[in-house]
């Protein structure tokens, strides 16, 4: 069975596994008078908030008044990185080099390995799905982990190139949810997991679609799935 005879509209609340800072309990100020945005952690309950109250995901992924766009941006990008995570995490068991030789999605999609970062110039590679899957968390992560890149402490300035790098990672994550589409659906399903699984991606792509991050060829092997995401304000 396809995942577009599975597909759901039911939007239940996402909560993430992990914050988005490590020293994230010692910022404890906060003004219960003011209901604007003033930290990561109010960002992230910015988000959960819209998600879980019934409001549409088209309006939970807008700009918050006020807020940051680099700022909006990295908290997001944080969170669906750690969705696709646990969402993969579900499956690796039957996601191994043996089942998954090519990091594919459908037969006529295949993703290559390649670190834009690296100065040699390297082509790109043929990796395992979960070598390539591996590959492309411990990427990111180093973003995540770069002070200079991803800042911790509200209004220490982004990199000038940060939306361009939001724009690679979010490319790349998409590929993970095409993958486990593609050719795990079946184990999605029977961890009953298709609307934790739909209602993710769903707010990926309202998301991207509101920053315009991704383009239509992105979606590739999905494209069909997410046009009807999108559809469905
Ligand atoms: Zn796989």
């Amino acid at each position: 069975m396809s995942f577009l005879q599975h597909y759901t509209s039911n939007i239940p609340t996402i909560r993430s596994t992990r914050g988005f800072r490590k020293n994230q309990s010692l910022d404890s100020t906060t003004d219960v008078q003011s209901s604007t945005v003033s930290s990561h952690r109010d960002i992230r309950d910015h988000v959960e908030q819209t998600l879980g109250s019934g409001s549409s995901l088209a309006k939970a992924v807008k700009l918050p008044p006020g807020e940051d766009l680099n700022e909006w941006l990295a908290v997001n990008v944080v969170d669906f990185y750690n969705q696709i995570n646990m969402l993969y995490g579900t499956i690796t068991e039957f996601c191994s080099p043996q089942t998954c030789p090519r990091m594919i999605a459908t037969l006529e999609y295949e993703y290559l390995w390649q670190d834009p970062m690296a100065k040699n110039g390297k082509q790109p590679v043929s990796m395992s799905a979960p070598g390539y899957i591996e590959s492309l968390m411990d990427w990111i992560q180093n973003f995540l982990d770069d002070e200079t890149v991803f800042p911790s402490k509200m209004g220490v300035p982004f990199p000038k190139q940060f939306p361009l790098l939001v724009k690679t990672i979010m490319k790349r994550l998409f590929r993970v949810y095409a993958h486990i589409y593609c050719h795990h659906f079946d184990e999605i399903n029977e961890l009953n997991l298709q609307v934790h699984l739909n209602t993710s991606l769903k707010h990926f792509v309202f998301f991207t679609t509101e920053f315009n991050l991704l383009s239509t060829k992105d979606y590739g092997p999905l494209d069909e799935l997410v046009e009807r995401m999108l559809s469905d304000i």
